[in-house]
């Protein structure tokens, strides 16, 4: 084992979107396993895949990993993080590295060019599967071609891909995590090392970084276990050090199935269906995405077309990236607890901790080998205990920030003052950062537009006399006397009302003004909503109230 230290982790994506919560842990591991150990936590961006890349992405990774708490000490320069002098840290920078390389490997013989074009290979390829034969990549005829042969094609400008030249025999994988498992011989065939865009291989350019970048501890979810094998036998063939390897459990959903992006458009498909809608709402997606996306099961809206949908058809999505849980109003270091908690834990029945105890205590010995089940209601209990148990100030702050960051609507109708109240009011009731926006839409909707909820108007402010309304009606009269607009002075004031009217019953009256108000029966406390709204609003509200329900 290198000295503490000398410990270098990375964490590697491919930024092919947000960042997934399954990305997001096996960062945390690696972020924890080298500062625990005083070493370093590089990030590099996996950005050789030129139809699946994008700046955008890479950007977005950088932020939900700053977002968690995540700093990395070497890699893309980002908001203090970042630097070092084992860069480029973008693949798609790194090309002249690798053909450095590359051209080692063809020389000593251990790589060949190979011409087959993909028609070629799929043809090979089903005449396996018609055969019950597994199909291996057949060397032959590339191997045996001189290098004026293939000299003389390159210049022709026939496309070629770079392979390797598998070496026989058995591959024994060494896993930190898993333990130790034998790939039998021909198993392994000789991959692609340069596809014919020039750009290198995930395999190729994930070995030849590892290295370079001095990598000691590669962790990365278990679907990349087999591919372990065809990093050793370049890391041999190339003269590299070999790296210990741990392979992560996969984050799944509670029913077994693997929480990927594509939940969100089950989800979408099954309230489309069900239904029955054959036309997009309208500014959500065009007709020709809607009925492509309907008709292919594997299709895929984008994120931002997906959230419009969801808008217009009411349906609340699974949170899968990192952003979406942000947008929820999870906290990050609840994130980073939950997230630590899928496929490891520190033992002694512990479960609540911070990144700092994480870090300390982080060891791959007690990383599980079973996947992990990505338990919801587990984790919501986790941020409700985390916000209610923060100090007022904190709360109010930090909902704010959110509030700044996905509902510039509020923070643009409430003054400070407003704000401040709610955020304060809401604090015992909130699970997340976002129930307050999401609980209290009535607060910014024009007095005119606020919805009733037929259930609420129906139990509160209508039936046999005396009824919520008349109630309402008497209350009017009061409200637009009080002399201060506050808590206090509200709340002596409708008091008395109560006493005089409903024998103290204080919901009798109460409930009918929050409906009036609010179009619902939640709102946070009735005194503090109205001095939210202030006395011109409220009455607006409850003569709008008076004269809806006056007439039935
Ligand atoms: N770019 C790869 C991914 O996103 C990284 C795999 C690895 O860590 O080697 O899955």
């Amino acid at each position: 084992m290198p000295a503490a230290g000398s410990i270098v982790t990375r964490f590697a994506p491919s930024p092919s979107g947000h960042l997934h919560v399954g990305g997001a842990r096996t960062a945390l591991f690696c972020w924890a396993y080298a500062k625990g150990r005083g070493g370093t936590f590089l990030l590099r961006i996996e950005d050789t895949d030129q139809k699946r890349s994008s700046d955008a992405a890479s950007l977005g990774f950088l932020k939900d990993l700053k977002w968690l708490g995540i700093d990395w000490n070497e890699g893309p320069e980002f908001d203090g993080c970042g630097g070092g002098d084992r860069g480029p840290y973008f693949q798609s920078e790194r090309l002249e590295i690798y053909n450095a390389h590359l051209q080692r490997l063809l020389e000593s013989g251990s790589a060949y060019y190979a011409f087959e074009t993909t028609e070629d290979l799929d043809t090979k390829r089903s005449a396996a599967k018609a055969k019950g034969v597994a199909y291996r990549y057949d060397r032959t005829e590339s191997v045996n071609r001189t290098k004026q042969e293939v000299a003389e094609l390159l210049a022709s400008g026939r496309s070629a891909v770079i392979r390797f030249r598998t070496p026989e025999g058995p591959i024994t994988i060494q896993d930190a995590i898993l333990g130790q498992a034998t790939l039998p011989a021909g198993e392994v065939d000789d991959f692609v090392l340069r596809k014919a865009d020039g750009f290198p291989t995930y395999h190729f350019a994930v070995v030849v970084d590892d290295e370079l970048m001095g990598v000691t501890h590669v962790l990365r979810a278990q679907e990349h276990f087999n591919n372990t094998a065809k990093h050793m036998v370049l890391q041999d063939s190339l003269g590299f050090r070999r790296p210990t390897y741990g392979h992560l459990p996969l984050i799944f959903n509670p029913d077994g199935s693997k929480m990927s992006k594509r939940d969100k458009d089950k989800m979408l498909r099954k309230a489309v269906t069900e239904r029955k809608i054959s036309q997009p709402p309208t500014n959500t997606v065009s007709q020709e995405e809607f009925s492509a996306w309907l008709a292919g099961k594997n299709v895929q809206l984008e994120h931002a077309q997906a959230d419009r949908l969801a808008a217009a058809l009411q349906v609340v999505l699974p949170e899968i990236n990192v952003d979406d849980f942000r947008r929820s109003g999870y906290l990050p270091e609840v994130m980073c607890n939950f997230l630590a908690l899928n496929g490891w834990s520190p033992g002694e029945n512990r479960e609540k901790f911070d990144n700092a105890f994480l870090a300390q205590a982080f060891d791959l010995s007690r990383v599980v080998k079973t996947p992990a089940k990505f338990d919801r209601v587990k984790l919501l209990s986790f941020n409700c205990d985390a916000i209610t148990g923060m100090p007022r100030d904190e709360f109010v702050n930090r909902v704010r920030n959110h509030g700044h960051a996905y509902h510039s609507d509020f923070m643009r109708k409430l003054s400070a003052e407003q704000f401040d109240t709610l955020a304060a009011a809401s604090h015992e009731r909130s699970k997340t950062l976002d129930d307050l926006f999401r609980l209290n839409r009535f607060l910014v909707t024009d007095d005119q537009a606020v919805c009733f909820d037929s259930k609420a108007a129906e139990k509160n402010l209508q039936g046999a006399e005396p009824n919520g309304l008349s109630h309402l009606r008497a209350l009017r009269g009061v409200l637009s006397e009080v002399k201060a607009w506050d808590a206090p002075s509200l709340e002596g004031a409708i008091k008395a009302f109560a006493e005089a009217h409903t024998a103290g019953q204080l919901g009798k009256v109460a409930q009918p003004l929050r409906v009036a108000v609010s179009g619902t029966t939640v709102s946070p406390p009735i005194f503090d909503t109205l001095v939210i709204l202030g006395r011109g609003s409220t009455l607006a509200r409850v003569d709008r109230a008076l004269q809806m329900f006056g007439t039935h």
